[in-house]
């Protein structure tokens, strides 16, 4: 019997099924019942499994088990299901649940990237400390909605005492100025390779929105930046930074490999980064799955373009190398 490649009905669901169907996979999407109809529009999803809330996914595990799926992951799984939520399921999953509990650990993260010898924003444990412009952000924050720029130690004192922020629940991150760039990469675990899928940007709401009236406006009707996704731009580097853009991957998977022996980081993975004037990359962010702006580059991008001689989406690499994981019969190196 054939497997079946199934996921959470949102975020980049869409791209995973198109990609897995491309690939000769069943496609199952899970959709709680409001989305059931918008789902039904994409020929490419063979069936669709309704569900009251998110709450009900477990419930399937039986059904799901039977029909040999294999759960394809992505942004909405831990923020439906929340982070115990996720490792919960007992489904045969794309990717590696022991690398996710260290991405979701923000010190954890913090001394991987570091390892890897990642620029970092500088982290204030002090306010006495401050020397710089700095953004405070409010320990799980959804969209960065919880987060506040400061541009002196005076004006942070200020801003905490007005929010009456509690010590313990923010941290205080030196603000780099410069370009936001989300490089999405795919690591092999079969191939033992590293690849560029595609570079994004994010267009966030209010703080994209900030710019497009006068300053003396922006003044008076005082608004603080909100870093909410509405959506994502495509972009593509100066050539010249690419390799550090390789080197950058590459020893991340390489740290990865220490610190969850022997498998590591594989698959999907994003490093949101900060570029600046003297093109240095600074990353603030490491997310360990498919991400959003993927959904860009449903048809390649110019990186996969490099490589492929077809179209291929994150989404289709995914059905891809597990394709050749069950040829090789080497499921159990990418699913967990
Ligand atoms: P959704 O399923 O769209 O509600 O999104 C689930 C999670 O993924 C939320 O935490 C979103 O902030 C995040 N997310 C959704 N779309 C994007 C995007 N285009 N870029 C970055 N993050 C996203
Ligand atoms: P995050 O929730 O960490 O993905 O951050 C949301 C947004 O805040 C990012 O897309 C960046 O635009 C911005 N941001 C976060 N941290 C920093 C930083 N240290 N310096 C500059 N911008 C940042």
């Amino acid at each position: 019997m054939k497997y079946t490649i199934a996921t959470i009905a949102s975020h980049s669901s869409l791209q995973i099924l198109k990609g897995a169907k491309d690939e000769g996979f069943t496609t199952l999407a899970i959709a709680t019942n409001d989305k059931v109809s918008f789902y039904k529009r994409f020929k490419f999803i063979d069936e669709i499994i309704s569900i009251d809330s998110y709450s009900r996914f477990y419930d399937l595990e039986n059904q799901l088990k039977k029909k040999k799926v294999i759960i394809v992951p992505h942004g909405s799984f831990v923020a439906y299901l929340g982070k115990e939520g996720d490792k919960k399921i007992s489904l045969s999953y794309f990717g590696n649940k022991k690398i996710l509990a260290i991405e979701g650990d923000r010190m954890k993260q913090y001394r991987w990237l570091k390892d890897a010898n990642l620029n970092l924003p500088k982290i204030f444990t002090h306010v006495e400390e401050v020397d710089r412009v700095v953004i405070v952000k409010l320990h799980g924050a959804m969209g960065g909605s919880g987060y506040f720029i400061a541009k002196n130690q005076t004006d942070l004192k200020l801003k905490l005492k007005k929010y009456n922020w509690i010590k313990n629940d923010y941290i205080i991150q030196e603000y780099i100025i410069g370009v936001p760039v989300y490089l999405q990469y795919f690591y092999s675990p079969l191939s033992k390779n590293l690849e560029l899928m595609g570079i994004d940007r994010r267009y966030e709401s209010n703080v994209d929105g900030i710019g497009r009236i006068p300053s003396n406006m922006q003044q008076e009707i005082n608004t603080s930046p909100s870093y909410t996704v509405i959506g994502n731009f495509p972009i593509v580097l100066r050539e010249s930074l690419l390799p550090k853009v390789y080197e950058m991957g590459e020893k991340v998977v390489a740290v990865s490999k220490r610190l969850v022996p022997p498998d590591g980081l594989y698959g999907p993975f994003c490093l949101e980064t900060i570029v600046t004037a003297d093109q240095q990359f600074y990353c603030i962010e490491i997310s360990c799955r498919i991400v959003a702006g993927t959904n860009l580059y449903i048809l390649g991008s110019p990186y996969t373009d490099l490589t492929f001689k077809e179209p291929m989406s994150t989404g289709r690499r995914i059905a891809l190398e597990i394709k050749r994981a069950i040829r090789e019969d080497k499921l159990h190196l990418i699913t967990d």
